[in-house]
């Protein structure tokens, strides 16, 4: 393998990362034990909230440009980096700025091509798809450090069409939405869902594969490396099948057995 040591940024207000978790997969997995660390966030200078802020999406139909924060978005940066529960409403960041602004803050003698970091935010990472004009939102921004963006594992694959009309359908009604997110339950993800840790660690295989292979995905939904566009999608490949195809775990051999 290219990576010989592996360290985690926590994202603090989602204990389900569970990074102990993760610590306990990834070395069984791949041979190697990851270092936990506290959230990026917390290295970070006076000038990387503005830099951060400077990320933002306002317009998701207009590819990036470079935003020229104001000082009430500067605090909320400076705010969330102290406490990012406080990032409490979805703000949408550039997935590949946000990715550059943090690999700047990692320690230089730690910035090397052998040391692989991956970095928890509940910050929303999007990129732009030129094939339909508009920003996505992204679990995973691949390469190194690769995020995970646990408010894009929630947010980024859609919920079923059925979802959205029953919600429309029954708020018209004033039917509660609890009681419909427990009809869809087998069907999606929540905030701080118990199934959280399961479904990090298929997105972790998937940024080390990134990084390890250049082939982040798989077409086979049987495989925890397949692209879920769909949250019924991510929990079938990830909570019911939760393994990788054959094609896949025979690449994982070759690659730990180096
Ligand atoms: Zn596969």
């Amino acid at each position: 393998m290219r990576v010989n040591r592996i360290i985690f940024y926590d994202e603090p207000s989602v204990p389900e990362i569970n990074l102990d978790n993760l610590v306990e997969f990834t070395s069984k997995t791949f041979g190697i034990t990851p270092e936990k660390r506290k959230s990026i966030l917390t290295y970070g200078n006076e000038a990387t909230a503005k830099h951060i802020a400077s990320s933002r999406i306002f317009k998701l139909s207009v590819p990036y440009i470079k935003h020229v924060p104001t000082a009430e978005e500067i605090e909320f940066e400076k705010k969330s980096a102290a406490d990012t529960s406080t990032n409490q409403n979805i703000t949408y960041y550039d997935g590949f700025e946000l990715q550059n602004i943090l690999r700047d803050i990692i320690p230089k003698e730690e910035s090397r091509e052998d040391v692989f970091h991956v970095i928890f935010t509940n910050k929303l990472t999007c990129t732009y798809d030129y094939n339909d004009y508009r920003y996505h939102g992204r679990a995973l921004i691949g390469a190194n450090p690769a995020i995970i963006s646990t408010t894009g594992i929630i947010e980024a694959p859609a919920k079923p069409r059925d979802y959205y009309v029953d919600l429309i359908t029954n708020s018209r009604l004033g039917v509660n939405v609890d009681a419909l997110k427990e009809k869809y339950r087998e069907m999606f993800l929540e905030y701080h869902d118990a199934r959280l840790p399961t479904i990090i660690e298929g997105y972790l295989l998937q940024a080390l594969f990134y990084y390890e292979t250049a082939e982040p995905f798989c077409d086979d939904a049987k495989c925890r490396l397949f692209n879920a566009h769909w949250q019924k999608d991510l929990l079938y490949s990830q909570m019911e099948s939760k393994k990788l195809c054959k094609k896949h775990q025979e690449i994982l051999q070759k690659l730990t057995m180096t």
